[in-house]
Order: C-alpha cells, then sequence, then structure tokens
C-alpha cells in the first residue's frame, strides 16, 4: 500500500513553475503580479450529495476542477492555481490504482488545457469528499459580480441550459432517455465546459454575472436580490438543445430548463447599447449567447422574478433551484 506521501507524490505532484514555492512545504508560495487582485473560491463535491459514488473517476476529476473553474468566470477571473483536499474511502486508498490514475488523469487534464497548477492541499481518509480551492487574477478593481444589474438590462445565457438535469433524472428513472440523447445529457452533467474565456471578456460588457449551478431560477435570483432588481423571463427564449426540445412543454423538461442546475454557463446583464457587441463577442468565441428577458426595477419588498410562458401567461414554477439544505 502507499503511503500518504507517496500518494501525493505520484498522483498529484506535477512541475509547478512559476511560483516560488509549491507541493512539498507547510504551504506554497504564491506571487501574483504587481497591478493584479486575487479572486479565491472553494467548491466541494460530497459522494451521495453530488455525485454518485461510483460516477466514473476520470470524470470526477474533471468535473471537481470545472466546478471551481466556472466560479472564475462568473468573476471574470484567469484561473491560475488551485488547491485540492481529498477525503478517500479506505477501499479507494487499497484499491487506489485505477481509481486514483483516473481521478488525477481528469484533474490534470482539465487544469492543462486552463493552464492551472495544482500547488497544495490535504489528503486523508475517509467518507469520499473532493474539495477544491481556486485562485484567479483580476486586473485591480476589474471584475465581475452579482449585484450590478441595472433596470432595462437585457437577461443573458450562454449554451443551452437544463441537458445536464435531464442527464440526472435519466439516471434517478424519472426519465427515460434514448442512449443518443442519454451520452449528450450526461456528458453536460459530467463534464461541463466552464465558461472561462466568455467571462473574461464580459468584464467591460456586462453589469453583472453569476454561473448557474442550481438552476437559472435561483442563480439569476442571486442577481436580483444583490442587485435589489426585479426582471421578467420569457420562457420561450431561454435556451434548450435539440434534445430537451423533444421533452418541452412537459412539467419535466420546463422543470430541467430553468430549475434543474448543474449547468455551468454564464447569465449575466447587460446595457442594450452592448448587444451587437455582445453577439459578435459570442460569434468570435464560438458560445451561443441568448436574451431572456430584462431587468425591471423592483416595486415590492422583495425582488420579484415574472416567468412569461408562450401566450403571455404568467408560469408559477414548482421548483426554483436547487438548495442543498431543503432539496
Ligand atoms: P501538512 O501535514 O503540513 O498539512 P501534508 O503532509 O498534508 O502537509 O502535505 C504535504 C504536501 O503535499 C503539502 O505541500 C500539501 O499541500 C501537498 N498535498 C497534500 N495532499 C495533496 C493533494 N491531494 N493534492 C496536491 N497536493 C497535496
Ligand atoms: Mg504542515
Amino acid at each position: 500500500m502507499l503511503s500518504e506521501f507517496d500518494l501525493i507524490q505520484r498522483y498529484f505532484n506535477r512541475p509547478v513553475t512559476g511560483i516560488p514555492l509549491g507541493i512539498g512545504d507547510d504551504a506554497a508560495i504564491i506571487a501574483p503580479k504587481p497591478g493584479k487582485e486575487l479572486a479565491i473560491s472553494t467548491d466541494c463535491l460530497v459522494a451521495g450529495q453530488h455525485f454518485f459514488e461510483n460516477t466514473n473517476p476520470y470524470k470526477l476529476g474533471y468535473k471537481a476542477l470545472a466546478v471551481n473553474l466556472s466560479d472564475m468566470a462568473a468573476m471574470g477571473a484567469v484561473p491560475r492555481w488551485v488547491t485540492l483536499a481529498l477525503a478517500l474511502p479506505r477501499s479507494l486508498i487499497d484499491h487506489h490504482e485505477s481509481w486514483l490514475d483516473e481521478f488525477s488523469r481528469g484533474f490534470h487534464e482539465l487544469a492543462a488545457l486552463h493552464q492551472v497548477s495544482l500547488i497544495g492541499g490535504d489528503t486523508t481518509a475517509g467518507p469520499l469528499n473532493i474539495c477544491v480551492q481556486i485562485i484567479g487574477e483580476v486586473n485591480q478593481g476589474r471584475w465581475l459580480r452579482r449585484s450590478g444589474a441595472k433596470p432595462g438590462d437585457d437577461i443573458w445565457v450562454s449554451g443551452c441550459l437544463g441537458d445536464a438535469a435531464l442527464g440526472l433524472k435519466h439516471q434517478l428513472r424519472e426519465l427515460v432517455l434514448t442512449d443518443e440523447e442519454a451520452a449528450h445529457c450526461l456528458l453536460a452533467l459530467d463534464m461541463p465546459s466552464a465558461r472561462v474565456a466568455l467571462g473574461q471578456r464580459l468584464i467591460e460588457l456586462a453589469h453583472s454575472a453569476i454561473d448557474i449551478s442550481d438552476g437559472l431560477v435561483a442563480d439569476l435570483g442571486h442577481i436580483l436580490s444583490c442587485s435589489g432588481q426585479s426582471a421578467t423571463v420569457e420562457l420561450e427564449t431561454v435556451p434548450g438543445s435539440e434534445i430537451m426540445k423533444r421533452y418541452l412543454p412537459s412539467t419535466l423538461a420546463i422543470e430541467c430548463l430553468t430549475a434543474g442546475g448543474d449547468d455551468y454557463e454564464l447569465c449575466f446583464t447587460a446595457p442594450k447599447e452592448n448587444q451587437s457587441a455582445i453577439r459578435q463577442l459570442g460569434q468570435e468565441l464560438k458560445v451561443p449567447l441568448t436574451i431572456i428577458g430584462e431587468i425591471k426595477s423592483q416595486k415590492s419588498q422583495k425582488p420579484e422574478l415574472i416567468i412569461y410562458g408562450i401566450k403571455g401567461e404568467k408560469i408559477v414554477l414548482e421548483k426554483k433551484g436547487y438548495d442543498h439544505f431543503t432539496s
């Protein structure tokens, strides 16, 4: 059996350049460039809560980093460094080879793609739990936030929403997808693509931004409450894939589209005069960008999010998004 030290050496210690001190000491030392500020965020994936215990380890390694990259995207930050705190069940430590080979491969591959360096972490025995902390750089005072939405702003989303939720419903046997549909939706669930480049470019164009991890309604709701604004959304304009369109307008599909979660797309608001610049940016980055509604000034005590259906009827949603404490 490998010692803790050997395990870290074998699976996680990779050469890192450009920092004063990496893995192997009590702490890593990083040196942000002059004029930069650091964006720091942590996301934990807990077995049984965020993923099935038997999830493919390559995809798990990938997703553990992808969800953190998505937080950097939402801030417009350039992801630079990560730490990885792992609790591994004894069974995985004893039969470490295939699981850790695949987990670390998924993690390192995505890290290389984004030029992010693993600079430290922690490894213990315990129920499977994967905690990643990510550190990114932004130019001083130049980042996105949830709180800048203004009345009249367009509300935009990137990509398509709801496929990951369809994939999860398929896994839970609440819905039966064809093999081809399942392959696509499970890929969206297991290997989300964080919109890192888009986030950085939106700093100049957007008033507010968030990444959609808990569902559109919940996450747009955060923009509204942080900004003290209300909003309207036209359900028909919320972008769904060809697969999603086959299941609409069933209640289950509408729920996946608006409140499914695990999308890791960006939702942002921007003044109308930036519409053509944003459309151009979408074309340049080859990321579909869609206007789904408008920010309105808040009239009542709480921000209001009104969703209109095809006939102009107000839609009342049963499920408003994923909440770890109430779901
Ligand atoms: P300490 O006991 O001082 O907390 P550890 O023995 O836990 O240090 O870790 C030794 C070194 O290995 C540290 O630099 C730590 O950051 C790094 N490390 C531990 N676990 C991981 C991991 N899963 N991935 C990357 N680096 C790790
Ligand atoms: Mg120490």
